[in-house]
């Protein structure tokens, strides 16, 4: 495996899916998915030209990130339970998966302690699966006007993970629904609720999220081959 030549086939994906859509490829970000890749082929990455790296365990995060410092960034994309928010806190950059006010007002309290401001996207869950954690439509919109109140957790947008398809295409109409929510939120001009930020898009739909407005990738198995599920 050639994490250089993978990163240069992921990066001319996202140059095509973007001038299909009219868009500057320099606005979407490529994040780096790193769950069960081990430091080295990280550190072969970010020689790559890899910024942007996303882990969803924070045991496994733990044990990588000292090490491989934060002259790159770190987002965390995985369910996060609210016993491992201080630990979130001190590690991460960014998290994309605040699934629940519960799991906000706890990331409020544990950043305040640590004198931090952290940025946080909003988890979406437009299929209505069980066994994917996020807001509904609805209850996004119900907890907007609290999550803005907090002063140490910063909403920047809107992050989802559709349901499988074979079929990449299967998720665009999920894609086009997180987009509408998003210019609806922002259209609600709450204060302290920013919608710069759309997170969707995986190594199989990326290209298609690309075309309905995505500005943050998180692409694993593309970059660093399949890796057996934890
Ligand atoms: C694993 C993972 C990805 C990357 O998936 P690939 O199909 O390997 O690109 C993206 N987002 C989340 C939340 C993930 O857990």
């Amino acid at each position: 495996m050639d994490i250089r030549e993978n990163v240069s086939i992921v990066k001319d994906r996202i140059c095509k899916a973007a001038f299909q859509a009219g868009r500057n490829p320099e606005d979407i970000l490529l994040i780096a998915v790193t769950k069960n890749v081990e430091a080295d082929a990280i550190k072969a990455g970010i020689e790559a030209g890899l910024t942007d790296f996303g882990e969803n365990r924070i045991q496994e995060a733990e044990g990588k990130i000292p090490e491989l410092g934060h002259d790159v960034k770190w987002h965390f994309i995985g369910h996060l339970q609210t016993n491992k928010v201080r630990k979130a806190v001190e590690l991460f950059d960014i998290i994309h998966s605040v699934d629940s006010l519960h799991l906000a007002s706890e990331i409020e309290k544990r950043a305040s302690v640590a004198g931090k401001c952290l940025p946080a996207l909003l988890q979406v869950d437009l299929g209505g699966e069980d066994t994917k954690s996020g807001f509904s439509r609805e209850g996004i919109l119900e907890v907007l006007d609290q999550v803005a109140g907090f002063d140490h957790i910063r909403i920047k947008g809107l992050m989802t993970i559709p349901p499988w398809s074979e079929d990449p295409e299967g998720s665009r109409q999920y894609f086009r629904d997180l987009a509408a929510l998003k210019e609806e939120i922002f259209s609600m001009h709450i204060p302290g609720i920013n919608m710069e930020h759309l997170s969707m898009g995986m190594s199989h739909d990326f290209d298609i999220a690309i075309q309905e407005g995505a500005d943050m990738i998180r692409v694993g198995t593309a970059l660093f081959g399949a890796r057996c599920r934890l």
